[in-house]
């Protein structure tokens, strides 16, 4: 049964499709009520904010690997190499084992060893603060520019992963196929202000509410305004 309170004999509205989408005030109203009640479940600041060379190789470095494996992967590597300096002349078998953690370690560490590289000839050392500059750096997608931006430079950007992908369309903010496209249409949906919160709200609540298979709906505090939920509770 959904939470107390949620009616769902109610006739309800379902925000983000249908009249909701032209008019703008209810949009950013509903939009407040969906966060609000994220944080009060998620609060925010358990994903640390750090310096932008730590955060773009953890993140390479999280490609298709779980997080706790990322994290030892990541101490070990800056243990030894903490500078992009240190890591662009690091020896590539040394680099190998001491991130093998995070899985796929040959392709990685000679990505992260070419990024410290370039960073060192080219940027003098620096994290280049443009998502252009950074997409061109070996194994560096939106995505883990993204992260760099929000988790490294602190600015607003949207890190598209599979939980913001799937919980977006979810929850009927969007409805696209691809990460890629996603991240285009909520840069449109989502007022600026919710964008440096916004991936570690939905990574979260992707992991521990809203999962991949079988999602908590019953359970979840937006089950009487989540049109997915919505529908799975009526069946
Ligand atoms: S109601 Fe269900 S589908 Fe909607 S956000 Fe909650 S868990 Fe996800």
């Amino acid at each position: 049964m959904p939470k107390s309170g949620n009616t769902l004999k109610q006739k309800r509205k379902v925000p983000g499709k249908g009249p909701m989408k032209s008019n703008v005030n209810e949009r950013d109203e509903y939009i407040e009520e969906v966060i609000k009640r994220i944080k009060k479940v998620i609060p925010p600041g358990k994903f640390k904010h750090r310096d932008p060379y730590h955060v773009l190789i953890s993140t390479i470095l999280s490609q298709r690997s779980k997080d706790e494996k990322t994290a030892i992967a990541s101490k070990q590597l800056f243990d030894v190499y903490d500078t992009p300096e240190a890591l662009a002349t690091g020896d590539l078998k040394k680099i190998q084992k001491l991130i093998a953690p995070a899985g796929l370690y040959e392709a990685k560490a000679k990505n992260i060893r070419k990024v410290a590289k370039i960073l060192v000839e080219e940027y003098n050392s620096k994290v280049p603060r443009d998502l252009d500059e950074m997409v061109n750096l070996p194994g560096v997608g939106r995505k883990t520019a993204n992260c760099v931006l929000v988790y490294g430079f602190n600015e607003p950007a949207i890190p598209v992963d599979t939980h913001v992908h799937r919980i977006s369309n979810r929850l009927g903010w969007v409805k696209t196929k691809m990460p890629e496209q996603t991240e285009t249409e909520l840069a449109k949906f989502l007022p600026r202000k919710y964008w440096i919160d916004i991936n570690e709200l939905l990574v979260r609540f992707g992991q521990e509410v809203c999962r991949p298979v079988g999602p908590r709906c019953p359970a979840c505090t937006l089950n009487d305004i989540c049109p997915t939920g919505i529908e799975r509770l009526m069946k």
